[in-house]
């Protein structure tokens, strides 16, 4: 019971302190993440001084504990500064700190704590915190990128000011080492993060415009676009994206069916009537076109149906039972049944055919078949 309580408390607490240094910006232009990330950086570097502290300065000299304490400060300053002015203010003045601290030490501890690499904290920092901004970004690397070199030239081979046991640079290059991977690791975990939700999202959105440009809205068949697409790929002009693709040119069947005096329809029972006829034989090809086969919306209340890798005689017997499938299909509308027919115009498309010529040939035995009295398949 103690420890659920105890358990819950910690969690507020967590919650509290998530939710502080989540606090939103000052400017609404200026991204709530930067500085989360740079309130998260200013408190690893506090309570990397305070270990300092517990660490070194008991044998350090005043002065030492004094310069800690002073940096101590001014960045327990920057964080508070952070609910008060904008990001970008925030952003330079803890590069600044951080550049005159990293001198600082360098100067009076030498080149061996490794100090230095708190450049590569302020550089990705710096990438990460904007868009584009391309030759700021490039300028201020040139930048970090000439003082590491100056600071090696300067300290690498020079007594430091306070020289230190090889224990004690060990110890700090650990405690350095650590704070500069913690850092860089905040910076790429929630800055990447972001950029792998975006994408995800991106690609996510791409499928769904893909499908939306490719499918009809009312019935969900795929649309004229998309057949004439997939036509090409059978016949090999187009490369393959899906649907089972083709990658060799193989001959198909084609047809191209209209539904019966459906102008009456609309006139009878309404627009909407004659929508849900045309949802009502989409679900028809649906369910009998599956795999291998393909149906779309060619235009109005007209359809076009492919049977790839099939002669006339096979698309001839699946069409029969598509047709008798949609002659008894009854869409209730009020008390009444609404009942339609449809006819079909089959023809097979071989290698050496042209595609306009036999979409055309498809089209003629369709009113051929009206003509004769619609409610057949003409092949
Ligand atoms: P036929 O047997 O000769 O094909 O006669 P029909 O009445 O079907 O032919 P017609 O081309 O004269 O009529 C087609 C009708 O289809 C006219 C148009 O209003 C209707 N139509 C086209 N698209 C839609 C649609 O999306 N929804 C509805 N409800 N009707 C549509
Ligand atoms: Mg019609
Ligand atoms: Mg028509």
């Amino acid at each position: 019971m103690e420890n659920k309580k105890r358990k819950a408390d910690s969690g507020h607490l967590l919650k509290k302190a998530a939710d502080y240094i989540g606090r939103d910006v000052k400017s609404q232009n200026e991204s709530k993440k930067l500085i989360v990330v740079i309130r998260l950086m200013l408190i690893s570097v506090i309570i990397y001084f305070t270990i300092n502290g517990i660490f070194c300065i008991p044998e350090w000299n005043l002065t030492v504990i004094i310069f800690y304490c002073i940096f101590f400060v001014i960045f327990a300053c920057l964080f508070a500064i952070s609910y008060i002015y904008r990001t970008i203010v925030t952003l330079w003045m803890f590069n600044v700190g951080m550049i005159i601290w990293i001198c600082s030490i360098v100067h009076l501890f030498g080149w061996n704590i490794g100090v230095q690499h708190f450049i590569m904290v302020l550089l990705i920092l710096y990438f990460f915190s904007s868009y584009r901004q391309y030759a700021g970004k490039i300028l201020y690397a040139v930048f970090l990128c000439v003082l590491r070199i100056m600071l090696f030239y300067i300290y690498h081979y020079r007594e430091p000011l306070i020289p230190l046991s090889a224990a004690k640079e060990n110890t700090l290059q650990i405690i350095n080492t650590i704070t500069i991977f913690l850092c860089i690791s905040i910076i790429a975990f929630i800055f990447s993060r972001d950029s792998q939700e975006l994408e995800s999202k991106l690609v996510d959105y791409n499928t769904q415009l893909e499908k939306q440009a490719n499918t009809d809205m009312l019935t969900g068949l795929y649309n004229r676009r998309k057949a004439l697409e997939y036509m090409e790929i059978l016949i090999g002009k187009k490369k393959s994206a899906g649907l089972g693709g083709h990658k060799d040119y193989q001959g198909f069947s084609l047809c191209i069916c209209d539904i019966d005096f459906f102008k009456k329809v609309n006139d009878n029972y309404g627009h909407d009537a004659g929508d849900e006829v045309l949802k009502g034989i989409a679900a028809i090809f649906m369910e009998e076109m599956k795999d291998k086969t393909f149906a779309a919306r060619w235009g109005g209340e007209e359809f076009l149906l492919l049977f790839p890798g099939r002669n006339g005689d096979n698309a001839y017997a699946e069409l029969e039972k598509i047709r008798r499938k949609i002659k008894e299909m009854k869409i209730k509308k009020d008390n009444t049944e609404i009942r339609v027919t449809m006819t079909f115009g089959l023809t097979e498309h071989n290698f050496s055919d042209d595609l306009d010529k036999t979409i055309k040939e498809a089209d003629k035995k369709l009113y051929l078949g009206k003509e004769q009295g619609r409610d057949r398949i003409i092949y």
